[in-house]
């Protein structure tokens, strides 16, 4: 797909999202009402209020994430409390200490504090689930001591087979009613590594006829000989994650436990674990019970968010990394330059719901228009340069001489003040805004035309040169002294006002930088990458094109004047711009440190081109 490249129209295209009034959503009028009630502590007492955002290390987090960053550390901040993170670390063979400090930088860039944060430390305040093992090896001591739960040494063939189905009830182990004691015996050779992986397991005795499977006795630790990246050797059983989670709220004395619809089926396990540890204490030994509520996962078309597919695009080089601009992931988006005002912005859009469904893409690219247009600096940036030859340029001076041209840095905010672009005899301007045999409604160059050059003259294309191979290789213009700053000349003798439809960006040539610009597209052309077929199938083939050879004016760094109005002043330090009428690019620093000449990331098109297809 070519970028369209209109004039005029194009230039800093409002956003079509209108903002609706938000009204409350059922997890903030539930939390509310339990801060009314005093559910957690004195009635009225908001700062109580504590979430969390627990993590699996075994990726790294992607855009879902984001909403549910959004989601827990939001109504942290909305109601003055705190939101824990904490990493589910209870899976020892699978995470990653990369994973950690991706998902703890992506956190802090989309501007989030857990308690105990340090600017200079990553890790301060951060828990990890294997921080509580010891104490939840108590608890699960306790349940075997009040008959609550058994090591079951059945196969994990066997366990399976008796679990029975949605229509049959389960039937008992065979260890389901030995003595605590031999259990505890057991428990204790499983915790240290007397017993092979799969040996033996520790289960709740909960009810092998329930109509929910999840509370047929489940497992709650498994032997799994293997160290720990935070525990080394002390283990060799490892937390289930239904017995883990609501234990590790419990000891973060987290009140809202969140988590996607696909939980509510284990809500019913999280209380009853909770509350058999509570079983036989008076109420002021009971440990704190926390609320799970489900809301609906986010899903985005276009996107693929499952952790197996991304790490098959990483793992097979289709993309460059988890961090690749085109992927799904937090750090993905980042490089390529969106915001993490325009995530937040697409999470509140996207709202809080208990029915999973699938937005369009196109809402995020909306919110980061919308957000880089407040604040981007605009510049000009030729990226398939035509040479423009002003054959006249001499008529009015020296032929050499270069013209300060003043421009906007940005229209929409005007204390980023102005900027020199410099013009001259020798330009470049954008290929498509070229046409030898136009049609009618082209306003932009053809032979005999005119066209305003954006802050700079009025030319009109006398001549066009050729190579051997037919191609255009240079426009020959004239321009119109009268028309500086691309001002309309002053009326003729008639007094009539001499017009022109098209304004068209341009550069300097010999002033200009000769820049990498990479422009980026969605990395899946389907809606529903992988539903149909294999997602690699599905891959949209034009998900990069790498233009070598674009030019940019030469003051394109952002000035002082424009960061401390607010325009090109980040907080992540990446530097983004607004091409006029090309779209928004960011510098991506890892590539122009490589390349030593600058490099620049599509954040997004000024226009939904999707939209457009979407409807043809
Ligand atoms: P998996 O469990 O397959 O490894 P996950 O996406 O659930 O992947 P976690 O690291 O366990 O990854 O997720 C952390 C938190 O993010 C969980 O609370 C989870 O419910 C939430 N989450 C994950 N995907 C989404 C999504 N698409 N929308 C909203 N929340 C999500
Ligand atoms: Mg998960």
């Amino acid at each position: 797909m070519t970028d369209p490249i209109e004039p005029d129209a194009n230039y800093d295209t409002p956003s079509d999202a209108t903002p609706e009034a938000p009204s409350r959503h059922f997890i903030q009028q539930m939390i509310d009402e339990h801060v009314e009630q005093g559910r957690w502590g004195e009635p009225g007492d908001r700062s109580v209020v504590r979430t969390r955002f627990p993590p699996e290390p075994n990726g790294y987090l992607h855009i879902g994430h984001g909403k549910s960053l959004c989601l827990n550390f939001g109504l942290a901040e909305e109601y003055g409390g705190s939101c824990v993170l904490r990493f589910d670390d209870t899976n020892p063979e699978k995470e990653e200490a990369e994973y950690v400090r991706a998902i703890i930088e992506d956190i802090r860039w989309l501007g989030f504090r857990w308690p105990g944060y340090s600017e200079d430390d990553p890790l301060a305040g951060v828990k990890f689930a294997s921080d509580y093992f010891e104490q939840m090896h108590d608890w699960a001591v306790e349940l075997i001591q009040k008959g609550l739960a058994y090591v079951d040494e059945s196969t994990a063939d066997e366990i399976r087979s008796m679990r029975g189905t949605l229509k049959e009830p389960g039937k008992p182990s065979p260890f389901r009613d030995r003595p605590a004691a031999e259990s505890l015996a057991r428990f204790n050779d499983m915790v240290e590594g007397r017993v092979e992986d799969g040996g033996a397991v520790l289960r709740a005795k909960i009810d092998m006829a329930s109509p929910n499977m999840n509370l047929r006795d489940p497992v709650m630790y498994r032997v799994v000989n293997a160290p720990h990246h935070r525990t080394g050797d002390r283990w060799h059983v490892y937390p289930m994650y239904d017995w883990a989670h609501g234990l590790e709220d419990s000891i973060e004395g987290v009140t809202n436990s969140l988590c996607t619809l696909e939980f509510e089926a284990h809500r019913p396990l999280y209380d009853w674990f909770i509350d058999a540890v509570n079983q036989g204490r008076d109420d002021a030994g009971k440990i704190h019970h926390a609320q799970q509520t489900e809301f609906a996962r986010m899903s985005l078309s276009t996107v693929v968010m499952s952790k197996r597919y991304m790490k098959q695009v990483v793992d097979e080089g289709i993309v460059t990394g988890w961090d690749d601009p085109r992927m799904a992931t937090l750090s993905g988006h980042r490089r390529r330059g969106v915001t993490p005002e325009a995530i937040r912005a697409l999470a509140n859009e996207v709202g809080v719901t208990k029915f999973n469904s699938m937005h369009d893409y196109g809402l995020l690219e909306n919110a980061v228009r919308e957000d880089l247009n407040k604040r981007a600096p605009r510049r000009m940036c030729v990226l398939d340069p035509i040479k423009v030859t002003i054959t006249n340029w001499g008529d009015q001076g020296d032929e050499q001489r270069i013209e300060d041209m003043t421009a906007l840095n940005n229209p929409e905010d005007e204390g980023a003040g102005t900027r020199i672009v410099p013009f001259g005899k020798t330009l470049y301007i954008e290929r498509t805004d070229f046409m030898e045999d136009a049609p009618k409604k082209f306003f932009r160059l053809k032979p005999g035309g005119e066209v305003r050059l954006r802050y700079g003259y009025w030319i009109t294309c006398n001549e066009v040169v050729k190579n051997d191979d037919g191609d255009v290789v240079e426009l020959k213009c004239t321009y119109d002294p009268q028309t500086r700053g691309g001002d309309a000349p002053p009326p003729d003798a008639e007094g009539k006002v001499r017009k022109v439809k098209g304004t068209i960006h341009w550069v300097e040539a010999n002033t200009s930088n000769e820049v990498t610009v990479r422009a980026f597209d969605r990395l899946y052309a389907a809606d529903r990458p992988g539903k149909k077929r294999d997602h690699l199938e599905d891959l949209n083939p034009e998900s990069l094109r790498l233009i070598e050879g674009a030019r940019l004016e030469p003051n394109w760094a952002t000035t002082i004047e424009e960061r401390a109005s607010g325009t090109g002043a980040f907080a992540d330090g990446i530097e983004r711009f607004q091409f006029e009428r090309t779209g928004y690019f960011c510098v991506d620093a890892a590539e122009t440190a490589n390349a030593g000449r600058p490099v620049f990331n599509r954040t997004v098109t000024l226009k939904d081109s999707w939209a457009k297809q979407a409807k043809k």
